[in-house]
């Protein structure tokens, strides 16, 4: 059969995306692109076209695509054992618990698989914290949380979103918890009550459009639980291991919770790993039977987490992240983009918010993505800018000639 190469990619990437349109239920709005191959920043389509990924699977390829470390260690891992689940100990758990534990500066994590797992683990430590040691009455427990959150998907978390399109359909709800203003400290402060155990919010705002609290909005938030004995519940899945330029976006203002929540990253782009983390105080409360997941923690996962934490520190991926975002978020700033109301972030989580007489994002994601950009639209009026953390100076300016252009 002769077929010209072109026409032939062209034809199996129209096909591949209507099987996807039939078999799939429509739960994402996917780029007409359909990617065969991957290393570091960039993707290759199907007819050999490259893209620098300026995604990163929302910033879960911090290390870039196949990182030849935590790939090797994901093939050597398969080679001896995969599951055991947690019924048997494995080689791997411990140890992998361990430097977690230490990169973070706390004693005990619980591993899960993915985000939203994680979250969930959060309030079930959270709420039995609020029992077991601050004694609230049961089934009392509050949770306070921010409007434009972002923490997942399942139906307890968004039952806590303020997106109507997040909820519509999907209730009854779980109760307890208390939706307040983001960035607003009499909020919190008015919204606890001897029943609050916890508040829990994104250091910043990734999903909603990368929005940036006020400077020292954490710090005071941390405070004022602190002097409420509020447990400060800190979503870094988006923000951690070096997305926003230091290990964990809490680390900008001093801040360390008292319950980390973790993800993306920390399965390296290859597999979902996801954890919570904190002190003996909350996590030390679970006994046996208590919570767990047949896939959390497995070998596998185990030897890629190590691998993904060793390739962020070791290649000073949050340093590295701090560097270039500053470098991006500076050039793009002098681009005085017409199309351009605002260009927020930090590190390399940047959000370029588009004025609303110009029309929605999403058709500047399409002209990039015909200029070999990759990148997504949060929320209609932003165009995130989140690529992998080992991105170059080389590779950053090619793709800044290319949002040039598209924002001329
Ligand atoms: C992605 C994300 C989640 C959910 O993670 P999943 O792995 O998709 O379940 C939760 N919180 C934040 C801040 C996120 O960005």
């Amino acid at each position: 059969m002769t077929t010209s190469k072109t026409t032939a990619g062209g034809t199996e990437t129209a096909r591949l995306i209507e099987t996807t349109e039939t078999f799939s239920a429509h739960n994402y709005h996917p780029l007409p692109v359909v990617i065969g191959k991957a290393e570091g920043v960039w993707v290759w389509d199907l007819e050999g076209k490259r893209y620098m990924d300026m995604l990163s699977a929302y910033s879960a390829l911090n290390q870039g695509h196949r990182h030849p470390r935590i790939v090797a260690a994901l093939k050597e891992q398969a080679d001896k054992v995969t599951l055991t689940s947690r019924a048997f100990h494995n080689e791997l758990f411990g140890p992998f618990c361990e430097k977690l534990c230490r990169l973070a500066g706390m004693e005990m994590t619980l591993l899960m698989n993915s985000g939203a797992e994680a979250v969930e683990t959060a309030i079930k430590t959270a709420r039995k914290w609020g029992y077991k040691v601050k004694k609230v009455p049961q089934d009392k427990a509050e949770i306070i949380v921010c409007t434009n959150n972002f923490h997942g998907r399942t139906t307890t978390i968004v039952g806590f979103s303020s997106e109507d399109q997040y909820r519509e359909d999907f209730g009854p709800f779980t109760p307890g918890f208390r939706l307040i203003p983001y960035d607003d400290l009499d909020a919190l402060k008015k919204a606890i009550t001897p029943n609050t155990i916890g508040f829990l919010v994104e250091p910043i705002q990734g999903e909603a459009g990368i929005m940036m609290p006020r400077d020292g909005y954490l710090k005071a938030a941390a405070d004022i639980c602190r002097q409420n004995r509020v447990l400060l519940i800190d979503d870094e899945i988006q923000t951690g291991f070096g997305r926003t330029g230091r290990m964990f976006c809490a680390d900008h203002e001093g801040v360390k919770p008292d319950l980390y929540i973790v993800g993306k990253a920390l399965g390296g782009g290859v597999l979902p790993v996801s954890a919570v983390i904190g002190r003996r105080e909350t996590l030390g409360l679970f006994r046996p039977g208590d919570h767990g997941s047949t896939f959390g923690g497995n070998p596998l996962a185990c030897a890629v987490g190590i691998a993904s934490l060793d390739v962020i520190v070791d290649e000073r991926l949050p340093e590295k992240s701090a560097e270039m975002g500053g470098y991006f978020m500076s050039r793009l700033r002098a681009l005085n983009s017409p199309h351009v109301r605002e260009v927020r972030g930090k590190g390399l989580l940047i959000g370029v918010e588009i004025k609303a007489e110009r029309g929605k994002a999403r058709p500047y994601c399409e002209k990039l993505m015909d200029l070999g950009i990759l990148a997504k639209e949060t929320h209609d009026q932003v165009i995130r800018f989140a690529p992998p953390l080992v991105i170059s100076r080389a590779d950053a300016d090619w793709a800044l000639e290319r949002i040039a252009k598209v924002l001329a």
